[in-house]
């Protein structure tokens, strides 16, 4: 995979609250074009891999559970700077400390129940993908 793209979840509790949509028109028009996508949910096995570098953190296993208590929105993006912009459009970490107009200031409950996932680096956007996608599913 090419630096010019980044994976990110629409995770369960922006799912249950019904902003798929608005989350995907939010990265239409900030200009990402969606080249892989699907409506899924993780077993524990996936979580607890997809998240292992969390591992030895106390919130890992709230972190797990999280992730696997509904289904999740995957989605490979491509932008010129993917990885970055990104991370610049779906805002901290924690909702209360992200910036106006950020998709987790729009939809994000608490820094655990945060909206979306982002890749933090082009190695690991290349990783995510392949963890969710075929090659033949990335168009
Ligand atoms: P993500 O990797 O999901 O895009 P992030 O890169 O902003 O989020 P990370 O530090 O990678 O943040 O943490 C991964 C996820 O773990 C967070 O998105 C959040 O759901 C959860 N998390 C992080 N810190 C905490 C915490 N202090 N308490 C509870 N959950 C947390
Ligand atoms: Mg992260």
């Amino acid at each position: 995979m090419s630096s010019n793209r980044t994976f990110t979840m629409i995770k369960p509790d922006a799912v249950n609250a019904g902003n798929i949509g608005n989350i995907l028109q939010m990265i239409n028009e900030a200009g990402f074009k969606i080249v892989a996508m699907k409506y899924t949910r993780l077993s524990k096995q996936d979580a607890q891999a997809f998240y292992a570098v969390h591992s030895a953190r106390p919130f890992f296993g709230e972190l797990v559970e999280f992730m696997i208590s509904g289904t999740i929105v995957a989605a490979i993006l491509e932008k010129d700077n993917a990885v970055a912009d990104f991370r610049t459009l779906i805002g901290a970490t924690n909702p209360a400390e992200a910036a106006e107009g950020t998709i987790r200031k729009a939809y994000a409950s608490s820094i655990g129940e945060n909206a979306v996932h982002g890749s933090d680096s082009d190695e690991n956007a290349a990783i995510e993908g392949a963890f969710h996608f075929a090659g033949r599913e990335i168009y």
